[in-house]
């Protein structure tokens, strides 16, 4: 990665430990991690109703905090919902947004991930916007096109004043939780598409320093060929993010 951008490691622990569980892994981590490399910035996205309990376990550890989800509006009868202040008073500096499960499972669009990276925007917390392919798409040789679609759908009017606050996650959806990665080829081929698509939207300085992550099956043993193509700044981790030993093997890689 030939770029002056800071490399960034996200743990997404998807809907993975209670209170008690997350406390422990938190605090294995921050033993693991009492420092991190120097370029290199460490995020874990543990599910809502551990945010708080995280965020007292990562306070003297060089690990940030962010969400899995959030919604738009800032308050009101929305059953169910986590608004951007919510997070933001729970410690979270980060939230994930457009996850390939939460577009399958939930029926997030493209429009719900752009106001949802517009509303985190406002309230000063970096969206880590994910886009990837299903399998279809990519055996018709029809990924680059459908990913570009996508980011130019989620980055639509948004105003980027801090590019480094701001992150895309390229996640095919075939190599997700598969243990069936994408080579380093395949990601660089699909995240300097999405770079080439922000310098189209933002121009170039601005996208020059967005950050584009790989995501799918990143573990310990593959990482470090992720990250020395151009346009991969890092990795959003599921499974391996669940193993302080392996999520902190990771960061040491970066
Ligand atoms: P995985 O998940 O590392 O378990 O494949 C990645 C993700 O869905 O963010």
């Amino acid at each position: 990665m030939p770029s002056n951008r800071t490399r960034l490691i996200a743990g997404n622990w998807k809907m993975n430990n209670d209170v008690a569980g997350a406390a422990k892994l938190a605090d294995e981590l921050a033993c693991a991690l009492p420092e991190v490399p120097e370029g290199v910035e460490v995020v874990v996205c543990p599910p809502a109703v551990d945010l708080t309990t995280v965020n007292d376990r990562i306070q003297a550890a060089p690990i940030a905090l962010g969400g899995q989800n959030v919604y738009w509006e800032a308050s009101g009868a929305y059953t169910g919902e986590t608004s951007c202040d919510m997070l933001k008073s729970a410690g979270a500096t980060y939230c994930i947004i457009g996850h390939s499960e939460r577009r399958d499972y939930f029926h997030e669009t493209d429009e719900d991930v752009n106001r949802k990276a517009k509303a985190l925007m406002a309230a000063g917390i970096t969206p880590i916007s994910c886009c990837g392919e299903s399998l279809e798409v990519r055996e018709a040789g029809k990924h680059v096109e459908f990913v570009v679609d996508q980011i130019k759908k989620d980055t639509e009017g948004l105003e980027i004043a801090d590019p480094s606050k701001y992150v895309i996650a390229y996640e095919p959806i075939w190599a997700i939780g598969t243990g069936k990665t994408a080579t380093a080829d395949d990601a660089q081929e699909v995240c300097g598409a999405i770079r080439a698509t922000l310098v189209d939207v933002f121009g170039a300085e601005t996208a020059a320093g967005i950050r584009v992550l790989y995501g799918g099956s990143a573990k310990p043993g593959n990482i470090a060929g992720f990250l020395e193509k151009e346009d991969v700044d890092g990795a959003l981790v599921g499974g391996a993010s669940l193993k302080a030993a392996d999520f902190a093997a990771m960061v040491e890689k970066a």
